[in-house]
């Protein structure tokens, strides 16, 4: 049990490229290990994801949706878009927009794609294979930006932003869900416990896969904290920053404009 346990001091700024959860990685070994991570959980994700947050992730994402304002003809990249949950609920609110979808994983595309069809969306949609450091999308070519819990496990969180930078237009939005630092005292005892003792349990006993949910606490835990990350945003040259602590700072929402 004791190698479970967070490390008593947060590493420092910048560093997350070198660590893969708890675990000190050679930083060009970082994607193929987060990559099989995904290739594991691809099948059970929607299902996990329920399960561990008792459905309060809908909520969130609802959030996020609401805050990046669907509206006819708007273009989004849904950056580590997986099995497509923002996408779907954005063209949910706005049918006439147009969604591109990049992620990493194709197995994590493949239950996505295979989704949206069975929802009858065909079109308005597109699906790729791509890595949020480096997007196969033109400078300055869509309307707003989005990553839900993807920015954690790029290998450099740093040049994932500058890359939603470079493919934003100007007077674009970009916008990060992602786990963050819990505010309210009482919660974070009860949640820092949920995490590392019932989460991996939880995955091994309906995934059958226990490593992938321990590497999903770690990974929080190495993630900044909410004004560590506003700071990187700004730091890539985004305007009026902020963010919107979800459930006691359980997630947050951060967002910024391309200026
Ligand atoms: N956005 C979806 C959601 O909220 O349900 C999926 C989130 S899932 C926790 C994280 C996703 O990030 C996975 O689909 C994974 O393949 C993707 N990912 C990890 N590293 C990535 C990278 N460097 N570039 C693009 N996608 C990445």
């Amino acid at each position: 049990m004791a190698e479970n346990l967070p490390p008593d001091t947060d590493p420092p700024a910048a560093s997350e490229a070198h660590w893969f959860g708890f675990r000190p990685v050679d930083p060009e070994g970082k994607a193929p290990l987060v990559r099989q991570v995904f290739d594991n959980v691809a099948p059970s994700y929607d299902l996990m994801n329920d399960l561990m947050s008792a459905g309060v992730h809908r909520l969130w994402k609802s959030t996020l949706v609401d805050l990046v304002a669907p509206r006819p003809g708007m273009v989004l990249l849904d950056v580590a878009g997986g099995t497509g949950d923002v996408a779907l609920r954005f063209l949910e609110r706005a049918p006439s927009a147009f969604v591109h979808v990049v992620d990493i994983n194709e197995q994590m595309i493949r239950v996505g794609r295979d989704r949206a069809i069975d929802r009858g969306v065909l079109e308005n949609v597109d699906w790729a294979v791509g890595d949020a450091e480096r997007l196969p999308v033109a400078n300055r070519s869509v309307d707003a930006y989005t990553i839900a819990f993807g920015l954690r496990n790029v290998t450099r969180i740093d040049a994932a932003i500058a890359e939603a930078h470079r493919v934003l237009r100007p007077g674009g939005r970009f916008f990060v869900l992602e786990f963050s630092r819990v505010v309210v005292p009482l919660l974070a005892g009860i949640y820092e416990r949920y995490s590392f003792s019932v989460l991996p349990r939880l995955g091994q006993l309906v995934a059958g896969d226990r490593q992938s949910y321990q590497y999903l606490v770690e990974s929080i835990r190495r993630f900044p904290d909410q004004e560590a990350l506003a700071g990187r945003i700004r730091a890539a040259g985004f305007g009026q920053v902020r963010y919107r602590n979800l459930t006691g700072g359980i997630a947050a929402i951060h967002s910024g404009w391309r200026l």
